[in-house]
């Protein structure tokens, strides 16, 4: 599941801030986007599964954050 993937990151400091380098310390506003969330409007045969959160950088001096869906992106291996 996204969101224990995106803690885990965040936990292990895995999670990377593009701007400052450093590990990404919170989120916030997680939301799983579904097929269940369309509203009847759009290709309902599409299986777009996944997530929207907004990284938190956290870190001194910082003030990145993004609200993103791309957040896998930003872990790193
Ligand atoms: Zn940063």
């Amino acid at each position: 599941m996204a969101l224990n993937v995106i803690k885990k990151a965040i936990e292990e400091g895995k999670m990377r801030c593009p701007e400052c380098k450093g590990s990404v310390k919170q989120f916030d506003k997680y939301v799983e986007t579904c097929d269940s969330v369309w509203d009847g409007a759009g290709d309902s045969g599409l299986e777009t599964k996944g997530a929207k959160v907004t990284l938190i950088c956290g870190n001194d001096k910082c003030e990145w954050r993004e609200r993103t869906e791309y957040w896998s992106e930003y872990i790193e291996d």
